[in-house]
Parts: structure tokens; sequence; C-alpha cells
């Protein structure tokens, strides 16, 4: 009785044992293999070096410091960024007119080269309050994606811009979309030097319809039911006519109006990549 009462205390403090040996065993496979992984994948660290040494991560593009979306009596505020591509152009003003009268802040993406004929235009933006984006030097699909200058544009124009206001925009507007034009080399350029790029979630299709606006406030209305949208709009004579419309029917759909802020910066491309 006494042996077999003996050897019955005697398994289980062996079982406990063995226990302990395959559950640090298990620890040591669960936590510190991953980590000799990580390390031993160079790969991994310079991207995630690259990405520390990015000026962008200076302002905090990605952690955003204000609620992007926020509720107001138990209703979702739905935000709305109205951009303009392809100024400066004579119709800037009446857009800024319009955009002034109903209270509402937006984004241009200029073309560098029309800055030489309007070189106040940037600053006075920013001193409305809008934002303004680059959108290339040449705008010219040839040079941008198949000769491959789409970064150092982008670069070329974030140095003007900085010349004529004193400031460092990061984000760009690809001419015609980035899809399929920009290539992954492009899109690793444009991260390495800290850009972000914008493409919409509504085309209004406005560069195409020059005699009807009614289409273009149809087109932009009919598309706007997320909580955020970022629509393309243009310089255009046919914009300015559907501008006002286009205003009070996304504000009666809820909407409130905003320019592109560096520090609630979210990625928005054609290609989901993460880093721009
Ligand atoms: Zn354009």
């Amino acid at each position: 009785m006494a042996f077999r009462k003996k050897g019955t205390t005697k398994n289980p403090s062996s079982f406990r044992k063995k226990f302990f040996v395959i559950f640090i065993s298990s620890l040591l496979v669960l936590f510190i293999m991953p980590l000799l992984k990580l390390n031993g994948s160079s790969d991994n660290a310079k991207a995630i070096q690259n990405l520390k040494v990015s000026p962008v991560s200076k302002i905090k593009l990605t952690t955003t410091k204000k609620p992007l979306i926020t509720t107001y009596n138990g209703k979702t505020q739905k935000v709305m960024y109205l951009t303009f591509d392809d100024g400066v152009s004579k119709y800037e003003k009446d857009i800024v007119n319009i955009l002034e009268k109903n209270n509402v802040k937006a984004t241009f993406f200029l073309i560098g080269t029309t800055l030489k004929e309007y070189p106040h235009n940037p600053q006075s933006l920013l001193q409305k309050g809008e934002y303004v984006g680059m959108h290339s030097m040449s705008h010219n699909y040839k040079k941008l994606y198949i000769e491959g200058h789409f970064t150092e544009e982008m670069l070329t124009e974030q140095k003007l811009l900085k010349g004529l206001t004193g400031k460092e925009i990061h984000l760009v507007r690809p001419p015609y979309g980035s899809k399929p034009g920009l290539t992954l080399d492009e899109r690793n350029q444009l991260a390495n030097s800290g850009l972000k790029m914008w493409d919409w979630t509504i085309d209004s299709y406005d560069w195409n319809l020059p005699h009807n606006p009614k289409q273009i406030i149809n087109n932009v209305l009919r598309h706007a039911n997320r909580n955020v949208e970022v629509v393309l709009l243009h310089e255009k004579k046919q914009t300015v006519e559907a501008l006002p419309s286009i205003i009070k029917g996304l504000k009666a759909k809820g909407y409130t109006f905003k320019a592109y802020d560096e520090d609630q910066h979210f990625p928005l491309n054609f290609w989901h990549d993460g880093r721009l």
C-alpha cells in the first residue's frame, strides 16, 4: 500500500517537471523565434528604418490627433474632401469665391509650371485655409509614367512651393490617377521621399462634360454615400457652373467639408499602398 502510494505521488511530480519543460520550450518557440526571424530580415529592418527617418513621420500623418469622423447629437458627421486639379487657371478665382461664400474648404492640386504666371497663388490659398498639393510639373503621361520622372517632378514642385510659401508640402495627386501608370519602383521612390499620394473615391468626369454641368452635379451627388469621400474635380468652366449645386446637395446629404490636413492623413490610392 505504502509503495503504491509513494508511486502515485511520484508520478504526478515527474509529469509536472515534464510539463514545465514543454511549457518553457513552447514559450521559446512562440516568443523568441519570431524575434530572431525579424532581426534576421534586413529588408524589414530597412523598411522600418526608412519609415522612421522620413520627414513625414515628424508631422504624424498616419496617427490622427483629432478623430476624422465625429458624432454630433448621435449622428455621424460625414466628411467631404473636394479636390480641384490642374490649376492655377483663370477659373480658380470663381471656384474660391464660391467656396468662401458657402464657408467650404477644399484642396487644390497645382501644376508646377503654372506657378511662374501665378507665384502668389499657393500662399494666398493657404492663407484662406485651403490645402495646396503637387500635381507634377509636366502633367505628361509619357514623361511621368513611361519615362519614370514621377517622383522627380513631384520633388521639383515641392521645392518650388516651399520657395513660394515657406511650407514643406507632402501630398501629391497623380495626373490621370495612379493606376495603372505608377510602378512599384516609383511608389518606393515616393515613399522613401516622404511623399503621400491621394487618388479619389468619386470621379465627377467634369473635364469630359464641357456643356453639361447637370451631369457633373449628378455624378457627384449620386455617388456620395460613404462617411468619407474625396471628389475629383478640375478647374474648368463647367465645374464653376456645377459647384454651387454640388455643395448644396452634399450639405443636404449631411457632409461637412474639409481641406486636406497632413495631421489627419489616411492612405487613399488605387494601389492600396499603405505607405503613401
Ligand atoms: Zn490633372
